[in-house]
């Protein structure tokens, strides 16, 4: 019997096997990664130093161990080349696999800054347990970081770091941090208790080159003199769906390998989800999409066609100094945001048709969340 072949040992992969095999044991399962698929948690990397752990602790189970966990076969440190829609096969570097059914978990991977200089390849950026490895190798016994981008894993990791004793700088382009998920009132919050903690912020910039300084690197901000000294520096600018196999298979994407809400893509018994898929129009690169959609493609794949539905999910941004739950609207078109603030922080809600569309809380504030998630309408 030809296996169901996964691409991926991320959360996407891992999900969508454990729930096939809550309800088929005997169709084989070949989970093929390019990395060493042990399996660990995506979202410990940026509070790990918080938590006591390193890439080694943060691995939950090695790859022999979830083969043995799944009933799978798993390939490990094994790069897909290509794919065949039409014969239906994989292609690794000396090897041919045919699959029933193909499940793409590729996941998302860092936007890169082009940036000049003679130390700019020295900017690291994590987003897997190997970049996180090379993160701490590199901060151990250094004080002075500086992370490109004040986005969600931005402040996450400059929370955790500070915390840490690091003395921490966060530069980019926008106004206030997460511009692009909150409204003003609540990223000026989450500044303010960052700056608290002595995260320095240097906003509305970029920056332009980094060079080799004595025993330092030295940063170059666009338009300023100023020059900015780091140990290491984190590049955390955001992550791009991996549609590269998917689109020279002519699999159709778009921001993401497009799916519908069975999570079928263009080509016949190929599917996606994760950070890699567009689901139904929409990249929601967190965990709660995908374990909607692991059930629902594990239905599927065991011959039961089933819809996946994404009710609202709201996300907590893990900054301990300032916590944030954020229900995005899914546009931001026709509404606005009715923002109240106090000594507990502030509670923005966004108004559509004066129905709630999406929330912002921030500070003792979360404590609604629950609450206000009940109004909220799902995304389909
Ligand atoms: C630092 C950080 C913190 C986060 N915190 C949160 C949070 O608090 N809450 C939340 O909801 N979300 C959070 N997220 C997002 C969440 O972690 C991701 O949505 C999720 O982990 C993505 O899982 P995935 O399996 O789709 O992708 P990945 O985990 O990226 O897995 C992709 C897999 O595909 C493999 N692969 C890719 N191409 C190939 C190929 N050609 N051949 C073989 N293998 C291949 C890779 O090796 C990898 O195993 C965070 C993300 C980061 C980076």
């Amino acid at each position: 019997m030809k296996p169901i072949v996964i691409i991926g040992s991320g959360i996407s992969a891992y999900s969508v096997a454990r729930e096939f095999r809550k309800i088929n044991e005997k169709t084989p399962l070949h989970i093929i990664s390019m990395d060493s698929a042990d399996n660990y948690s995506k979202p410990m990397l940026s509070n790990a130093l918080a938590n006591s752990k390193n890439a080694t602790n943060l691995v939950m189970a090695e790859s022999a161990k979830m083969a043995e966990q799944l009933s799978a076969k798993i390939s490990a440190n094994t790069l897909v080349h290509a794919i065949d829609t039409e014969k239906q096969t994989v292609n690794l570097a000396s090897e041919v696999i045919p699959y029933s059914k193909l499940v793409l978990a590729l996941g998302a991977k860092p936007i890169r800054l082009s940036i000049n200089g003679d130390a700019a390849e020295q900017v690291l950026a994590v987003n897997n347990l190997t970049d996180y490895a090379k993160f701490r190798k590199a901060i151990k016994g250094k004080k002075d970081i500086v992370i490109l981008g004040p986005g969600l894993i931005g402040c996450e990791f400059a929370n955790d770091l500070v915390q840490n004793k690091f003395n921490v700088t966060v530069v980019g382009p926008d106004k206030y941090p997460l511009e692009r998920m909150l409204p003003q009132a609540a990223g000026r919050h989450l500044q303010s208790e960052l700056e608290n903690l002595g995260i320095k912020f240097k906003l509305e910039t970029t920056v332009e080159a980094i060079n080799f300084s004595e025993s330092q690197l030295q940063l170059q901000l666009a338009d300023e003199v100023f020059l900015l000294k780091a140990d290491v520096v984190l590049s955390a600018i955001g992550l791009k769906s991996e549609v590269f196999l998917a689109s020279e298979a002519n699999i159709i994407v778009n921001k993401g390998i497009v799916v519908d809400k069975t999570l079928q893509t263009s080509a016949e018994n190929v599917y996606a989800l994760g950070d890699c898929a567009e689901v139904n129009g929409l990249v929601l690169p967190y965990i709660m999409p995908i374990m909607n959609s692991a059930r629902a493609l594990a239905q599927t794949l065991s011959g039961n066609i089933t819809e996946v539905s994404y009710p609202a999910m709201p996300v907590v941004i893990k900054t301990p100094a300032c916590p944030i739950a954020v229900a995005s609207p899914a546009n931001e078109s026709d509404g606005e945001w009715q923002i109240d603030e106090n000594d507990e922080g502030v509670k923005a809600c966004f108004y559509q048709s004066e129905n709630l569309t999406g929330f912002v809380l921030t500070g003792e504030r979360v404590s609604e969340k629950q609450s206000l998630t009940k109004d909220l309408p799902a995304y389909f």
